[in-house]
């Protein structure tokens, strides 16, 4: 058995829809997990925000614009008049939650509803298309055994009893399908696995029960050597490491969301990304693959901030850097990359709410600037393997009028990754696609 994953804009429109369906009903008996049509879940992000701020007119204007989009949908979906009334009045059942919500106090819990209607309507639409052309397919709730713990992580024992026990309750199910992204908490209210959750979705289903491979289905075939929506000339990798795809995904590559490599290689599951678009193509693979001494792919995380603590005191300060740390630690905050010397330490984080008052903390140890507007570029591959010593210089040279703030090197084998400004991005990233890719490739 196998998870096939479809995002956002393979099942973007009535077309798309149509056209997902035929490659599950081809793919076996598996399971599969959807996501919401494109730009829905960003409809009901824009309706709780009405809501928040008390616009109910926004909010009813909005829920209306998307209940007559979802009737344009089924209309063109689906051919026979009973299947059309059929699904009408299952999706009114969720504008009328979504209009309930306009009459009511507003708080997380109800955002959190508003936000798993996406998933709701896109396995309705499916289930309904797979009925009209005669396909067993069932739909397993992702609210009967999607779960989170008390910290945030999901509950694995729990899902695991339940998904196994909702799947046996079918036994002749030709598909099963669920919904990606929503969940409930340890509380049993509704809540999501966080945007561009789906993929954590597949994996989490994937590992509970033990498949034979995880698909990621999505509008690319597979992951590029850059993002291509600001490189040229991106090709497609083949083959990833878990660690080579992990570091990508959590360095900004989009086609996969970061917390999604963990669970498939927690269980030595394949996770294959392959393209809705052109479902021959052969995509990436990411497994346990032996190092092959090659750089994969770049990927730029955004909207960084560098502190840097000075401190001429440094080398003989005992506990330095732990003061350090354990500043961050205390607000929360997480580092992502780090650089020292004698004098001094250079810290980047991404999450700035308590900024001020870490500053603030720190300049009791040394003189602190920050650099805000900064992009972490991460270069992965198996960077420290004997073969290639000449990457670490390929990408330097690659940059050489291009100011790097920070160097990272030798945390893992798997990543370089270099700090530089917000505004040279697209132009670092698009030399090192040519220095690191198409020069070696031709
Ligand atoms: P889905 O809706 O299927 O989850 P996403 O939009 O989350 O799809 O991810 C696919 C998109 O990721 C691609 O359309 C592409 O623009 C973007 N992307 C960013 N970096 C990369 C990369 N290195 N390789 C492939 N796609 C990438
Ligand atoms: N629909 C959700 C989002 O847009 C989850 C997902 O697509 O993975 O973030
Ligand atoms: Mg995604």
């Amino acid at each position: 058995m196998k998870v096939l994953k479809f995002g956002g804009t393979s099942v973007g429109s009535p077309e798309r829809i149509r056209h997902v369906a035929n490659l599950i009903r081809q793919s076996g008996r598996n399971i599969v997990v959807l996501s919401a049509m494109s730009g829905t879940t960003n409809t009901l992000v824009e309706i709780a925000d009405y809501l928040y701020k008390r616009n109910i007119p926004g909010a009813q204007d909005t829920i209306n614009q998307l209940r007559a989009k979802y009737q344009g949908v089924v209309d063109e979906l689906y051919s026979s008049d009973d299947t059309k009334a059929r699904i009408s009045d299952k999706l009114e059942r969720t504008f009328q939650v979504l209009t309930h919500f306009t009459n009511c106090e507003f708080t997380a819990a109800e955002e959190k509803e508003i936000l798993a209607c996406g998933e709701l309507i896109s396995t309705t639409l499916m289930q309904g298309y797979f009925e009209e052309i005669g396909v067993r397919s069932v739909l397993i709730p992702a609210l009967e055994y999607m779960r989170t713990g008390e910290g945030g992580e999901p509950d694995m024992k729990y899902i695991s009893t339940r998904l196994n026990r909702l799947l046996a309750l079918e036994p002749d199910a030709e598909v099963w399908l669920t919904q990606g992204y929503i969940c409930r908490n340890a509380y049993g209210e509704i809540d999501n696995l966080r945007r561009g959750g789906s993929d954590y979705s597949a994996s989490l289903i994937g590992a509970v029960l033990n498949v034979e491979e995880i698909q990621i289905w999505t509008d690319i075939d597979g992951m590029h050597t850059g993002d291509p929506r600001i490189v040229q000339h991106t090709r497609p990798v083949k083959q990833l490491h878990f660690e080579e795809a992990a570091e990508l995904a959590y360095f900004g590559a989009k086609i996969l969301h970061p917390t999604c490599v963990l669970p498939a290689k927690l269980h030595n599951i394949p996770v294959r990304l392959l393209n809705t678009l052109d479902p021959e193509a052969q995509g990436t693979v990411i497994a346990n693959f032996p190092p092959d001494g090659t750089i994969k792919a770049v990927a730029a995380k955004d909207n960084i901030t560098a502190i840097k603590i000075k401190s001429g005191r440094m080398l003989l300060a005992y506990g330095f850097l732990h003061k350090v740390f354990e500043t961050f630690n205390r607000f929360n905050t997480a580092i992502d990359m780090m650089a020292t010397s004698e004098v001094g330490v250079s810290v980047t984080i991404d999450n700035t709410q308590h900024l001020a008052a870490i500053v603030d903390e720190l300049k009791h140890f040394g003189t602190v600037s920050v650099d805000s507007d900064m992009v972490i570029v991460c270069i992965v591959g198996n960077i420290n393997s004997d073969s290639n010593s000449r990457f670490c210089a390929q990408a330097v040279e690659a940059l050489e009028d291009i100011p790097v703030r920070m160097i990272s090197y030798g945390g893992s084998n798997y990543n370089i990754s270099m700090l530089i400004r917000a505004c040279d991005k697209q132009r670092a990233l698009n030399k090192l696609n040519e220095h690191l890719f198409e020069q070696n490739h031709g």
